[in-house]
């Protein structure tokens, strides 16, 4: 699959639910958070589905992310169930980590379970290692769970475990050092975020806003100019560095700043409600839900789908002209 614009399409992100054990402030909306109705969301059966069809059509990798994806009920039957998917060859998660060491019912730890049942590399959201800055950023004071979560990935031995550090000015500003000194020590991929408007602009004020640009020079202030690595690539939108005296790799994701953002893009999202959204800083979005529940409509149906919502994916997102949030990310799926 292929747009205008010479984006081959072979990711899709699948978010499996819009609820979530954490309240990050810049994810949902600070008012009471009205949830999907069971019914509203796709079973796995339904998800399954559209990657059958997708796989089919070109898409080999995925990535299940949420709203939370661990507090969903069975989810680790859906990752055993996706790896049995033909022309599925990379299997990641994207956590805020606090449920990886949790144990299943067979005694291992849920970042165990995950590694067995095929997924290679977990992504997880950590900002701070600040137990107040955490818990006042999260709403959830589970800074030592979320540290817990990533030492059971270690344990379990993934391919690649990355951390990502959402940039945010007064908040982690000061820490980037130690959550650089936190990566390093235990051969993470840490990747800085720059705040995008997704659930609110006003994350993009002076106040919180803080450039991956202006984060590399205050890394580089005490650790050397960085040497970039234009060649390490993982499937993403990542400008890698190299810091000089430690070899460690650092990733900085720029929406805002980054003018180039746009032109690797190899991505489809499926909301847990069963819209397919081409671009995450846009507010297209289309439904196959109602397709999925049609009895008349076949998997060509399906296919025909995917190929009309690439044909109608931007040539870059609009996260820079002014762009107002619809919906919130917490219900996209990051
Ligand atoms: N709950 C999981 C987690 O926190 O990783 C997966 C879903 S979360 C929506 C996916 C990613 O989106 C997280 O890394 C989070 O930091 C990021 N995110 C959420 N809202 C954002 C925003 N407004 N700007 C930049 N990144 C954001
Ligand atoms: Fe939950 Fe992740 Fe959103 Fe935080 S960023 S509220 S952990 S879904």
């Amino acid at each position: 699959m292929e747009d205008h614009y010479g984006h081959r399409i072979s990711y899709l992100r699948v978010s499996v639910t819009d609820r979530c054990n954490e309240r990050c402030q810049y994810c949902m909306p600070q008012e009471e958070q009205e949830w999907l109705a069971r019914d509203d969301v796709l079973s796995y059966e339904e998800m399954l589905r559209v990657i059958r069809v997708g796989a089919r059509m070109g898409i080999s990798k995925l990535r299940v992310t949420g709203g939370e994806p661990l507090t969903r009920r069975n989810i680790l039957w859906f990752f055993e169930e996706l790896q049995k998917v033909e022309g599925i060859t990379d299997i990641g998660i994207s956590t805020n980590g606090t449920l990886l060491d949790r144990v299943t019912e067979d005694g291992r730890t849920t970042a165990q379970a995950l590694k067995d049942a095929g997924v290679r590399t977990v992504n997880v959201s950590l900002d701070t290692l600040n137990p107040e800055a955490y818990a006042q950023t999260t709403g959830r004071d589970y800074l030592d769970r979320a540290i817990a979560g990533i030492d059971a990935a270690r344990d379990a031995g993934f391919e690649r475990i990355k951390i990502n550090t959402v940039l945010m000015r007064h908040k982690n500003e000061h820490e980037l050092w130690d959550i650089v000194d936190f990566a390093r020590e235990r051969d993470l991929l840490l990747r800085f975020i720059e705040l995008m408007p997704v659930s609110t602009t006003q994350v993009l004020t002076e106040e919180n806003f803080l450039a991956s640009g202006e984060a590399k020079k205050i890394l580089e202030y005490r650790l050397g100019d960085f040497i970039p690595r234009p060649e390490i690539r993982t499937n993403g939108p990542a400008s890698y560095y190299e810091v000089p005296e430690t070899g460690q790799i650092l990733g900085f994701i720029g929406a805002m700043t980054n003018f180039h953002f746009c032109e690797t893009c190899n991505k489809l999202r499926l909301t847990c409600e069963g819209k397919l959204r081409p671009c995450l800083g846009s507010h297209l979005e289309f439904d196959m839900r109602e397709i999925l529940r049609n009895p008349d409509m076949t998997d060509e149906d399906v296919a025909k789908f995917f190929l009309e919502v690439v044909d109608r994916k931007p040539e870059q997102h609009e996260f820079r002209e002014n762009y107002q949030p619809g919906r919130k990310m917490i219900a996209i799926g990051g």
